[in-house]
């Protein structure tokens, strides 16, 4: 956007000032979408809306919507909690954020949520695939001794970790996937997810039998119940699946959060329904919405107009006002404000109470205004719920609930707070459009790479991490991938896997070398 300087007709007249059309927030850090390079950014309210904006001296200016209401944006500000120091870091700071992970010791959040990709291999070939995942001809799929070496790193970091989600490809055609979980159980992990597109689920009861006895949780992909939908975001017609892996969770008592990649065009007016079906579902005790990651292969977009976290909940208020309000959901303090924002509900039948109409959120979570002293046992158990690392339906998520909601006289039918309460989280994972670095350096959703660095799951997709780690693995080079951008389409090739990268890219992009310690500068 070139801003015209001011025009002076002639001597002596007045002079026509211009105001630029936009509010000046901050300056930052992101990355070049192509070439990945570190460059300055700057992030700007316009017409009701955050921006990012940034340029590289090769590849010209980008800008990308980061929120889609300002007034959310600059409210999320004050529900940012100070940071928690992990026990030991892998790396060191030598080329500042984001070329350093990790963690590196100026990462300010520890991981409240691990994460090892076990294999990139699918049953799926998602025309959305961030992970660039499928029936690969150059895949891989970790040892036991890669999967062991990444749990002690994560243990070593956390002492005892809270949440692993293991995750591809598709994890649960790994054939080891049930050691891994019960490795992790026996290193101390005390919530293990299972992140699935629910094939192998609904089709081998044993294997639902097997994951409750290692009491899993299940993060079961489902973006709508419309046929379309599955058919652009999955590439078929997966509703039978869905039913089928359900089916098996409620029989076998296993947790399950459906996990909603929202597509603008696609899927964005399905939220109510997705909700709803999830209220009535036994088995199901929350819902992710995730702004697709136009990361990997992805559908043509425009950064632009893409979704952020506050239109999706500005679109669930819409489709469901007669039990939502904007004011039920407030932001996960442990991550930087405006990665995550989360409601909780206590859900009977026909009756759904959001949390916060019964307590006052505000008052507890708010750091920065400090308006009243909050109850440090009530906050604490607030600080366990608005966390990444909450599990609906677990034990620990109850006792918290009982915790924050021991003042208030629960209507009979809501009292049992493992089997009432449901969660609904809204997530919007950052690209390399939208990287901000100050977003980054409070990550607390950590990508564990079998080298043993704990890197934040938005930098590993979007700075080159991921592209380096698989071609560790595989052995084979794996050029950095691109956005699918509309403006991008004169510079944007097609890579072995489907995503795309850059078309004439002779220089080396961010890779780095094996566990960046002693990188040759
Ligand atoms: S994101 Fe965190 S770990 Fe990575 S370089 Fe930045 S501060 Fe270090
Ligand atoms: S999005 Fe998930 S299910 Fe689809 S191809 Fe990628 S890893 Fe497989
Ligand atoms: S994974 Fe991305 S969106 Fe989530 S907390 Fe980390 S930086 Fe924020």
């Amino acid at each position: 956007m070139r801003v015209e300087p001011n025009a002076r007709t002639e001597p002596g007249a007045p002079v026509d000032r211009l105001d630029r059309d936009e509010v000046f927030l901050e300056f930052t850090k992101s990355i070049c979408p192509v070439c990945k390079r570190v460059i300055d950014a700057e992030v700007n309210i316009r017409e009701g809306k955050v921006f990012l904006r940034k340029r590289c001296s090769d590849h010209g200016g980008f800008e990308a919507l980061v929120y889609g209401d300002a007034q959310m944006y600059m409210d999320s500000l004050r529900f940012n909690k100070p940071g928690t120091l992990p026990l030991e870091t892998q790396t060191e700071v030598v080329d500042g954020c984001p070329l350093d992970c990790g963690l590196c010791p100026e990462h300010k959040q520890h991981a409240c949520v691990g994460l090892i990709e076990v294999n990139s291999n699918c049953n799926l070939d998602c025309p959305i695939c961030f992970a660039d995942s499928g029936h690969l001809p150059d895949g891989f799929s970790l040892t036991a001794e890669q999967v062991e070496a990444g749990i002690d790193a994560f243990v070593r970091a956390e002492g005892e970790p809270e949440v692993l989600m293991l995750s591809g490809g598709e994890p649960s055609i790994h054939p080891q996937i049930l050691d891994f979980i019960a490795m992790a159980r026996e290193k101390g992990v005390r919530h293990v997810v299972l992140n699935t597109n629910g094939i192998r689920l609904a089709k081998d009861r044993a294997f639902a039998s097997a994951l409750a006895s290692h009491r899993t949780a299940i993060y079961l992909q489902f973006d709508g119940l419309r046929e379309e939908t599955h058919r652009l975001i999955r590439g078929r017609d997966l509703r039978d699946v869905k039913i089928g892996a359900l089916e098996h969770c409620e029989e076998f008592g296993l947790s399950v959060t459906l996990v909603a990649a929202v597509e603008k065009g696609v899927n964005e007016d399905e939220l109510a329904d997705i909700l709803r079906f999830g209220f009535a579902h036994p088995a199901v005790h929350s819902v992710v919405f995730q702004p697709v990651t136009h990361a990997g292969r992805h559908l043509e977009f425009d950064p632009r107009e893409r979704l952020t976290n506050s239109d999706v909940i500005h679109s669930i208020v819409d489709q469901m006002p007669a039990t939502f309000e904007l004011a039920d959901f407030f932001p996960v303090p442990c991550c930087f404000p405006t990665c995550r924002s989360v409601t909780y509900l206590l859900v009977d039948g026909e009756t759904v109470i959001p949390i916060p109409r019964l307590l006052d959120i505000e008052e507890h979570l708010d750091y920065v205004t400090n308006r009243v002293l909050p109850d440090p046992s009530i906050r604490g158990a607030l600080e366990k719920l608005w966390s990444a690392s909450a599990i609906p339906g677990s034990a620990t998520t109850a006792e918290s609930l009982a915790c924050a909601t021991c003042a208030i006289d629960l209507p009979a039918a809501v009292r049992d707070l493992t089997k009432k309460a449901f969660m609904v989280v809204i997530q919007d994972f950052q690209d390399s459009y939208t990287l901000n670095v100050r977003q980054l350096m409070k990550c607390c959703v950590e990508q564990i790479t079998p080298d043993g660095r704990l890197i934040p799951f938005c930098a590993y997709n979007s700075v080159g991490y991921r592209e380096e780690v698989r071609a560790q693995l595989t052995g084979v080079d794996v050029q950095a991938v691109v956005p699918n951008s509309i403006e991008l389409r004169p510079v944007l090739a097609i890579g072995p896997n489907g995503s795309m990268v850059a078309a004439a890219q002779s220089e080396p992009t961010a890779s780095r070398d094996a566990r960046n310690v002693g990188h040759a500068r």
